[in-house]
């Protein structure tokens, strides 16, 4: 394929070219004009067309003594009722507490062939307050807001490596692009004063002093299930917790089941879920085993659950300014600034956990699922929306539910109709 100089291209020969080359149907060239924004060229390169995931709205959540709902991004079946029913069962009493540390973003500069490590590291910290005066100057603006590079650490990693983490508090913003300008303009002064070259200087996406808890507790009377009592459930659910506390094959999975919340809830905030993703994987490998985010204990008759999230969200920054779904969300969301934004999350992270918790320990996941899954399967074999409701109920009767099975199913409806 000749893509030369692609990027330098304007769209329609981009889109040409791709057309040409790749011999796109009208079809296709309809689809992809249909599915063509204003604001796709100004965020990203070599742009084509805006892929879209439904957006659905979770219900039932109290956070903090508010009602609250959640817009949720994602294109998994199941993840948004979940959501509303693990909220449900939370909804009693206090609902979800939440707390938030002050948000402090952490950056490195990594130092590599170092000599000396040990006089490195000395030098390092005597000159604290140039280096967090340097990091400040380099940009000003978030000083004036009342942020800015706060403290330093150093670390000796091996023989050969030093990390410089410069703390920086980025007010509303993830921060990114600050931290690394900050951070470039350290890298650059150790060159100078010390005689140091650095590998590299970028923002940790480790963000540990940027972390949100939520809490809950449930009475065993919520949890009842059609064939356990809530007590048993509640027990079921405390020996999964620690199933997943002592497994990285089950804790994986575990928060697998939190993400499918969380990444929906900061898609939908237009945030970078990548960076959400790594810094919750991360932390859950903290002591050195890999576990599960959220624990569950008894405490006399209730289930009480937490679950603690590093979460370096933005309330503004990135894409967010020029995304007015992103927008929108927020006030869907009520939240006003990065923190409480960081309180809907963690809690919908704990809402989803206790839904897939309860369901697999009771029923199992299957059950819970089955409804979208027969409807994502007749829709993938082509059923209208006029066949679904009949076909549906025909293939979530039927004793395997595959491909097969759903084209059978639709041939039938579909000849006893003519
Ligand atoms: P921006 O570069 O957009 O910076 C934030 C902007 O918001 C600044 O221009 C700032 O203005 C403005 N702002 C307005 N009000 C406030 C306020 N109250 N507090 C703070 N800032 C305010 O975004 P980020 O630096 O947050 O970077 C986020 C992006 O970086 C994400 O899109 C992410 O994908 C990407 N990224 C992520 C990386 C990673 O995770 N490893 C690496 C590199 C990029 P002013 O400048 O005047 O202060």
């Amino acid at each position: 394929m000749n893509l030369k100089q692609f990027y330098k291209k304007d769209y329609s020969t981009r889109l040409s070219l791709l057309s040409t080359q790749l011999n796109l149907t009208s079809d296709e060239l309809t689809l992809i004009a249909n599915q063509r924004s204003q604001q796709g060229d100004a965020i990203i390169e070599n742009y084509l067309m805006d892929y879209s995931v439904p957006e659905g709205i979770a219900v039932n959540f109290l956070i903090n003594g508010q009602e609250k709902i959640m817009p949720m991004v994602t294109e998994e079946p199941s993840v948004i009722a979940a959501a509303s029913n693990g909220a449900k069962m939370m909804h009693m009493g206090k609902g979800i507490l939440v707390q938030t540390t002050p948000r402090l973003m952490m950056g490195q500069v990594l130092l590599a062939n170092v000599s000396n490590s040990s006089k490195l590291s000395a030098q390092l910290t005597q000159n604290e307050a140039q280096i967090l005066r340097v990091a400040n100057e380099a940009h000003p603006s978030i000083v004036k807001r009342g942020g800015g590079a706060k403290k330093i650490r150093v670390r000796q990693l091996d023989n050969q490596f030093v990390s410089l983490d410069v703390y920086i508090d980025t007010k509303e913003a993830m921060g990114a692009n600050m931290i690394n300008t900050m951070l470039e303009a350290v890298a650059n002064y150790l060159h100078i004063e010390l005689g140091q070259s650095s590998l590299m200087a970028i923002l940790s996406n480790l963000a540990d002093e940027c972390v949100a808890t939520a809490t809950c507790r449930i009475p065993f009377e919520r949890l009842t299930s059609r064939t356990l009592d809530g007590k048993q459930v509640a027990q079921q659910i405390v020996l999964a917790s620690q199933a997943a506390q002592v497994d990285p094959y089950r804790a994986a999975t575990h928060n697998k089941g939190i993400m499918n919340g969380v990444d929906a809830v900061v898609l939908a905030s237009g945030n970078d879920w990548r960076s959400i993703e790594s810094a919750a994987h991360a932390y859950a490998v903290k002591d050195g085993q890999y576990r599960g985010l959220s624990q569950w204990k008894i405490q006399e008759n209730d289930l009480v659950g937490s679950l603690t999230l590093p979460l370096p969200v933005g309330f503004v920054g990135g894409s967010i300014k020029i995304n007015s779904q992103a927008q929108l969300n927020h006030k869907l969301l009520q939240v006003g600034s990065a923190a409480q934004l960081e309180e809907a999350i963690v809690s919908v992270g704990l809402a989803q956990n206790l839904a897939a918790l309860k369901a697999l320990v009771t029923e199992g996941i299957q059950r819970g699922h089955m409804h979208l899954q027969a409807k994502s399967l007749l829709l993938g074999v082509g059923a209208t929306q006029a066949e679904l409701e009949s076909a549906q109920k025909e293939l979530e009767m039927a004793p395997q539910m595959d491909e097969q099975t759903a084209i059978r199913i639709l041939k039938r409806i579909r000849t006893r109709r003519n």
